[in-house]
């Protein structure tokens, strides 16, 4: 599509996927070496992969890779932004206070945190939480793609601006992206884009937005639905 006629479109108040622009040729380089392998690891192999990993600087401030936690076999796959410190001192993902509202958003749908699985576009903790930058969510984003070809979800949940965007490959607005069906990767995996925990606990006005999301990722389950 044109820029014209996305300039239409949004004039037009259409929303419209954009797909981003591939990341610099050095990072991808860099990616598609490791990424080839990575992608034919069983889960020890990736586990301890991931565990020793120095791709994008971030060993040297973590404490510890946070490599994701939750049933192999879920239907439901959460996705988050990165470990905060909480999750950097721990070795998992979401275990603090977001981690506990995303254990009552679960709840909300019938689910415990040990049904599904949780993993994060970043495997290390940036350091004091600032952004994942570009070059360090594409070093890292084979992993996540390798355990969801390992799982093979049914439907993934991506929770914040960040996560959706980096696994849609898109600089859509969080907001535009709620209530609509996306999907991941060649199996076209449903995914349903919702605000990050730790954004509702700052504006919990919005969580009735995070209820509408989840019944909608819950519906697009039950139904099987297909993203178009
Ligand atoms: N926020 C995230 O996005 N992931 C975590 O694991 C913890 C907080």
């Amino acid at each position: 599509m044109s820029r014209e006629h996305l300039a239409y479109l949004k004039e037009l108040g259409v929303d419209c996927y954009v797909p981003r622009e591939p990341p610099p040729a050095p990072a991808q380089a860099r990616v598609s070496t490791g990424a080839r392998e990575v992608a034919l690891m069983d889960w020890e192999t990736l586990q301890r992969t991931v565990a020793g990993c120095t791709l994008c600087g971030l060993e040297k401030t973590r404490t510890q890779t946070v490599f994701g936690v939750g049933n192999k076999q879920a239907q439901w796959l959460v996705i988050g932004e990165a470990p905060g410190a909480d999750e950097d001192a721990q070795g998992e993902p979401f275990v603090g206070r977001a981690g506990q509202l995303l254990n009552s958003m679960l709840k909300a749908i019938g689910l415990e945190r040990s049904q599904v699985y949780i993993a994060n576009i970043l495997k290390c903790r940036p350091p004091s939480n600032r952004e994942p930058k570009p070059e360090e969510a594409a070093l890292c984003t084979p992993y996540l793609d390798r355990q969801i070809q390992l799982i093979q979800p049914r439907i993934i949940l991506a929770v914040g601006r960040i996560a959706a965007q980096n696994l849609l490959q898109t600089d859509t607005p969080i907001g535009r992206m709620r209530g609509k069906l996306y999907s991941y990767g060649a199996r076209q995996i449903p995914v349903v884009v919702t605000y990050h925990p730790a954004y509702l606990l700052r504006s919990p006005g919005e969580k009735r937005k995070a209820w509408t999301d989840l019944q909608f990722a819950q519906e697009v389950l039950r139904r099987g639905d297909r993203p178009q």
